[in-house]
């Protein structure tokens, strides 16, 4: 049981997440409320940063399941709780994505967009056409804002864009504030109303709708990205940045994917699985594949058996495909019929002889109800009870 949930919520996942759930939350949620995307959200960027930060660190997640966020905020992680700053731990998470301003100076920013596949798409390989508004450099004025010669460089912050105040805080000590210039709005220029350029407003860009042609290539797996080298935002002087694609895989109603090896349930019925069975799977291609059971051989409940090169095809080697791997799961019948019993009992294993001591008790077997004796639904609590202390089971009832 944790003590705290928020870190938990604030990712929409469960106490019990696997990091790979932990993962994907982040993911989806770090896109969805970065600044540059929803620059009105608020602290919320921040929020998912360090909840991420905390649960994708086993230890940092141990001490915070144990004492909540006072915990963590006091204990040794890092000094006084500090945390990674959220752009920061964004492009540690995408690779230098978003940010990349403070390592590639004179680069712009990167753009990253989600796109949802299908599994038959990365099994079979698609083209999928993307549409997003990016920046682009204004054709009518090349960039410049207005018309040649209407630039004046500002001169309240001589054209650097950045105001600087000095300012004495105690005797002999002056510190420097930097701010953005108010006069040129950080241009550091300033060009008079009537020569700015009416296409894009003085402001040098325009937004594009652009529509990216995306190949999802055979065997691409979750979370891969695909870059498109320079097409991020333009901006004049600046080389534009990429514009990375990150994939993300829907789940399928039938097959599960481990890495290359594909894994679905298979019911059968206690006939199939005790005299054979033969069954059609219909692959991700649409193909039908069929299977048969050897005579005689038995299936027990959830037992596995495996299909050889019929998992998904390798990324950049698609002629090698995994596994299809089955996993079956034997439906036992409600009851059956008197008469036949001593037939069935011929056919099986002989029972196992019972010796029953002339003092023992006898027993009436009733149905098991986990949540016997309560009145409403099975709740969390109920469960860790259960867990704990094992099912209530009923007192035998002696006769
Ligand atoms: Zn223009
Ligand atoms: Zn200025």
């Amino acid at each position: 049981m944790v003590k705290e949930t928020a870190y938990y919520d604030i990712l929409g996942v469960r106490p019990e997440a696997s990091a790979d759930d932990l993962k994907k939350a982040y993911r989806k949620l770090a896109l969805k409320y970065h600044p540059d995307k929803n620059p009105n959200e608020g602290d919320k960027f921040k929020q998912i940063s360090q909840a991420y930060e905390v649960l994708s660190d086993p230890e940092k997640r141990s001490i915070y399941d144990e004492g909540g966020e006072s915990a963590i905020k006091k204990g040794g992680s890092g000094g006084g709780g500090g945390f990674t700053s959220p752009m920061d731990l964004f492009d540690m998470f995408f690779g230098g994505g978003f940010g990349g301003s403070r390592r590639r100076e004179r680069r712009g920013k990167d753009l990253v967009h989600q796109l949802s596949v299908t599994l038959e798409e990365v099994y079979m390989g698609a083209v999928r056409k993307l549409a997003l508004q990016k920046s682009v450099i204004c054709d009518k004025c090349e960039g410049r804002g207005g018309k040649k010669g209407a630039i004046e460089k500002c001169l309240t912050c001589r054209g650097t864009g950045v105001e600087t105040k000095i300012q004495q805080v105690a005797p002999g000590i002056v510190q420097h504030f930097e701010h953005m210039c108010r006069s040129c709005q950080g241009q550091g220029e300033l060009i008079a109303a009537k020569d700015r350029c009416k296409n894009c407003n003085g402001k040098k860009t325009v937004r594009e709708r652009k529509i990216l042609e995306v190949h999802v290539e055979k065997g691409m797996r979750d979370e891969q990205k695909i870059v498109f080298s320079g097409e991020g935002d333009q901006e004049p002087d600046l080389q534009p940045g990429d514009i990375v694609i990150v994939l993300d895989e829907k789940e399928h109603p039938v097959f599960k994917r481990s890495r290359e090896d594909l894994i679905m349930t298979m019911h059968l019925q206690l006939v199939e699985a005790l005299c054979g069975f033969q069954k059609v799977i219909k692959t991700l291609d649409e193909r039908d594949l069929v299977i048969t059971s050897l005579p005689g051989e038995v299936i027990k409940h959830e037992s596995f058996k495996c299909v050889l090169g019929e998992g998904m095809p390798q990324y950049k080697n698609p002629f090698e495909k995994g596994r299809l791997i089955i996993q079956f799961v034997v439906v036992f019948p409600e009851s059956i019929p008197h008469e036949v019993i001593p037939a069935l009992e011929m056919s099986l294993p002989g029972r196992p002889q019972v010796a029953v001591p002339i003092d023992a008790e006898e027993c009436t077997l009733t149905e098991l109800e986990p949540n016997h004796g309560h009145s409403h639904r099975f709740t969390n609590d109920d469960e860790e009870e259960y867990y704990m202390h094992g099912p209530r089971v009923q007192q035998c009832a002696t006769s």
